[in-house]
């Protein structure tokens, strides 16, 4: 392989950049995770995630991808030939009810186009209707990854409750959390799924739950057979700081620094620089002639922005191109809408100089693609980020 110099653009919306000092944090020789020093580390790791998911409650942390969370999420309330109520916002909407599915549960899918989030409304018709309360959780995507539309949860709980109806709410805020606004306690959520990968700033490998009470007496009275997913288990011995089997020891490491560092530039202003390079990047993409892929204002996702490709041209071409000449990653369209959609992140550790630098790697390699734009939407993105203050920085 030939040499390619400068740093990779790793815009897809996560894995996102590592900052150094989190590397650094995990790159420690490995202790023993029976030890009285792991005991202190886990306690440290437990308390800390908990300020992110903005819970006094439970919160779990498995060694594994969002995949083995949501698996988790599911087999500790659910059983075979339980119902759930879930909500197609997208690609991974669509494999969490595949997943469910596959444990035996039945699924029952409210449509969606793929260009905004749930509707809380629709939720409710849907709840008010099941009389003999046989659906026992409603599962929304919060940040829908694939698509980079958001879901009202808060909404979606009151829509429960005016319903007057039992379901837990189970979430996946994968992509969402420490990257867009996320309230566990306030938002009356009963479980919430997360991984590590994204705005947390940490490498792939671990993921969450979040457990309110409601959840965990659901899960002491029900949900499937299992073991290593099991709540109790881990809850019981997470009380000393420990794990029942070898735990992802220089993740917590990581985890650490990287919840010190959301806290230092404050979880508000984290939220607030999100939103403001998401709309520097809708600037841009307006420019260009393109299309958003969300389609429903105030839906748009803080994480990564969906754009729509011109009739045809092919994204994946596009992205190839873009990664030749520029080293920058763009996210793929994902089943439905793949070689039709790009995704361009701006997640995690970024500032304003990371997002221009990817805007035009973007424009340039429409440029070298031949994919049809108006030229200028990096210097309107400049034009944006100069003209509204910078949290933290400017205020
Ligand atoms: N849910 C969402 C919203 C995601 O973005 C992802 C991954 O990107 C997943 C679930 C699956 O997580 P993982 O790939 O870590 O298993």
């Amino acid at each position: 392989m030939t040499h390619v110099s400068g740093r990779h653009f790793l815009q897809i919306p996560g894995p996102s950049p590592v900052p150094d000092r989190v590397l650094r944090a995990m790159s420690a020789q490995v202790i023993d995770h029976r030890s009285p020093e792991f005991g202190e580390l886990g306690l440290r790791a437990l308390a800390a995630i908990k300020t992110i998911f903005k819970t006094e409650q439970d919160v779990i942390i498995y060694p594994s991808s969002g995949t083995g969370a949501w698996e988790a999420a599911l087999a500790n309330v659910l059983r075979e030939g339980d119902k759930v109520l879930m909500y197609e916002t997208g690609h991974f909407a669509t494999l969490w009810k595949k997943m469910a599915e596959k444990l035996g549960v039945e699924a029952e899918f409210i449509g969606g186009d793929w260009r905004s989030g749930a509707d809380p409304d629709q939720i409710e018709t849907r709840l008010r209707a099941d009389t003999g309360h046989e659906i026992k959780a409603v599962c929304v995507v919060h940040n829908e990854t694939s698509t980079g539309s958001v879901s009202p949860i808060a909404e979606v709980r009151q829509a429960i409750d005016a319903a007057g109806h039992p379901a837990l709410l189970m979430v996946d805020t994968i992509s969402g959390l420490a990257s867009i606004d996320f309230r566990f306690d306030e938002w009356g959520v009963d479980v919430a799924v997360s991984g590590s990968q994204k705005g947390l700033m940490l490498p792939p490998g671990i993921s969450f739950n979040a457990v309110g009470a409601k959840a965990l007496a659901a899960a002491k009275a029900g949900g499937a057979r299992r073991s290593y997913w099991d709540w109790e288990e881990m809850l019981g011995i997470n009380g000393k700081g420990y794990f029942p089997y070898t735990p992802a020891t220089n993740m917590l490491y990581g985890l650490i620094d990287a919840i010190d560092m959301l806290h230092e530039e404050g979880l508000e202003t984290v939220f607030a620089r999100h939103q403001r390079h998401a709309a520097a990047t809708r600037a841009a993409v307006d420019a260009w002639g393109l299309e958003v892929l969300c389609n429903r204002q105030g839906q748009e996702s803080g994480v990564l922005t969906g754009v729509l490709m011109p009739e045809g041209h092919g994204a994946d071409n596009f992205r190839a191109v873009a990664l030749k000449h520029y080293n920058i990653s763009l996210g793929s369209g994902l089943s439905k809408v793949a070689d039709k959609v790009f995704r361009i992140g701006h997640l995690g550790d970024i500032n304003d100089l990371t997002l221009i630098g990817a805007l035009s790697g973007v424009e340039m390699g429409l440029g070298k693609a031949g994919v049809p734009h108006e030229k200028g939407g990096v210097g309107v993105a400049m034009r944006y980020l100069e003209s509204t203050p910078a949290p933290g920085i400017d205020a």
